[in-house]
């Protein structure tokens, strides 16, 4: 289960593809930062982190129940990882950056969660772009 904690698991893979498709081009596990957030949006002073609804305790989620045997362990575990995610969200937004948070849960309503990234980012940089060329080559011919 430790892997699921790490870099580059399954959800955020999902979440990286999802939003290159719909435009966006990002930076990685920017060290530089606190909490080096998972997805880092430079010119928008913005940063997804990509969260394990259990690991990080997704309030209210079913994925995010503690564990009934040695429930005194876990709930200090976890809490320890609430308040380090706290403190980080903090800390990135005192140096002026937005924060958003994609939960593992949410990668399996794809629409939703790509309408959600659009409303958090605004307008992809890419598709505006690729959009203008286009009226360009239109004027032009
Ligand atoms: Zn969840």
């Amino acid at each position: 289960m430790a892997a699921i904690r790490g870099k580059n698991t399954k959800p955020e893979l999902l979440v990286r593809r999802l939003l290159h498709r719909l435009g966006y081009r990002f930076r990685l596990h920017d060290r530089r930062l606190p909490g080096k957030p998972d997805i880092v949006f430079q010119a928008r002073r913005k940063v997804v982190f990509v969260h394990g609804c259990f690991w990080h305790q997704h309030e209210g989620c079913r994925v995010s129940h503690i564990p009934k045997s040695r429930i005194a362990y876990w709930t200090e575990k976890l809490g320890r990882n609430v308040d380090r995610d706290a403190s980080q969200k903090r800390a990135l937004e005192q140096e002026g950056w937005a924060v958003r948070i994609v939960w593992e849960c949410s990668v399996r309503r794809p629409h939703d969660l790509a309408q959600e990234l659009q409303a958090f980012l605004g307008e992809p940089r890419f598709a505006s772009r690729s959009a203008k060329a286009k009226t360009e080559w239109q004027r032009a011919n």
